[in-house]
């Protein structure tokens, strides 16, 4: 048939794109099983001060261990969650996993009772989205305002007003809203300010060149000072480096996450690195950064 079709047709159906689809269908059909085979595990990744070198938060991110295909990434399996509808039980799973670990964590003392999900757009539009967050809450046992749930500005882009009405929901239950990769999304920047979002996340497209790159630089001090200017807190996703992490530091970010600090672990781990690394009342040696730094 291919032939039929003349050569040039031929090259549109390239091996690449036929096998792509044949992964993502059987990806699909697995997630569907994931959750019941306990395929599925969150992870955490602490966040800290960069001032006092505390714990703030923890931030669970999922992972999926395919039988056959090993690890699957979020950034290729929440995609096809989304289009399946399968996102709002994993969705569900997630935050239930998450808040129910962080109520034992905060049973057993970690200095921070913060945890933080992420949510998928398509859960953001579910009207059972807040009843949903009451009952996990309950159910565990855990006060609202121990859960951040980050929100992409993609939400926001479609319906404004519904997005903003479904924020004022879940503020209204005492949670705490950020918005995840801030800066990439084009939002409109009244939204910050007419949203009840705490936090902003600083995406880690900016931080990457920090140390290098004058126009990145610019941004992530511009975001940093609009959001104090708003009295949003800022966490910076994706540092690595002590130079990165001594510039957020001086221009006055509150917090940050990455590989500098630590990457994200099963939860045992993740609250051994904790009781390691942070103390509750001074900065830890591991985390002290440079004094001064030349902006
Ligand atoms: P995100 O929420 O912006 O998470 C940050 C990503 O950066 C995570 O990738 C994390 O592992 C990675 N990361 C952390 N520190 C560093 C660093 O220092 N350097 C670099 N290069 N990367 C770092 P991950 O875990 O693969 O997640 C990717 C995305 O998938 C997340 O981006 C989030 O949008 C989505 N995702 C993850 N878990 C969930 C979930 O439970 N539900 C939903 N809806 N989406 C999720
Ligand atoms: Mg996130
Ligand atoms: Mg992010
Ligand atoms: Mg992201």
């Amino acid at each position: 048939r291919a032939k039929l079709e003349g050569r040039g047709r031929w090259c549109f159906y390239s091996a690449d794109m036929v096998n792509r689809s044949a992964r993502q269908l059987q990806l699909e059909a697995a997630l569907r099983r994931a959750e019941e085979r306990d395929e599925l595990a969150l992870v955490y990744q602490p966040q800290i001060c960069l001032h006092s070198g505390r714990l703030v938060g923890m931030e669970a991110l999922i992972r999926w261990k395919h039988p056959e295909l090993g690890m699957i990434s979020p950034a290729e399996f929440i995609p096809l969650a989304e289009s399946s509808g399968q996102i709002l039980s994993i969705g569900a799973w997630v935050m239930r996993t998450a808040v129910h670990q962080m109520k034992q964590w905060i049973d057993e003392g970690l200095p921070s009772n913060v945890v933080a999900v992420n949510l998928s757009a398509v859960q953001f539009r579910d009207p059972g989205l807040p009843e949903l967050v009451q009952k996990v809450l309950d159910d565990a046992g855990l006060p609202p305002s121990c859960l951040e749930l980050e929100l992409t500005e993609s939400v926001a882009a479609h319906n404004p007003a519904e997005a903003g009405q479904m924020m004022d929901r879940l503020h209204a239950l005492g949670v705490r809203l950020s918005i995840d990769d801030f800066g990439t999304g084009f939002s409109s920047l009244s939204h910050l300010k007419r949203f009840p979002i705490h936090t902003l996340k600083i995406d880690q497209s900016f931080v990457r060149d920090i140390s290098t790159d004058p126009d990145d630089r610019a941004i992530v001090q511009a975001i940093i000072q609009m959001a104090r200017a708003l009295r949003l807190t800022t966490i910076a996703e994706g540092v690595e480096t002590d130079e990165q992490a001594a510039f957020l530091q001086s221009h006055g970010c509150e917090a940050a996450q990455g590989y500098r600090f630590c990457k994200p672990l099963p939860p045992e781990e993740a609250q051994a690195w904790v009781q390691i690394h942070t103390r509750p009342n001074s900065a830890p040696r591991e985390l002290v950064l440079p004094a001064t730094v030349k902006a």
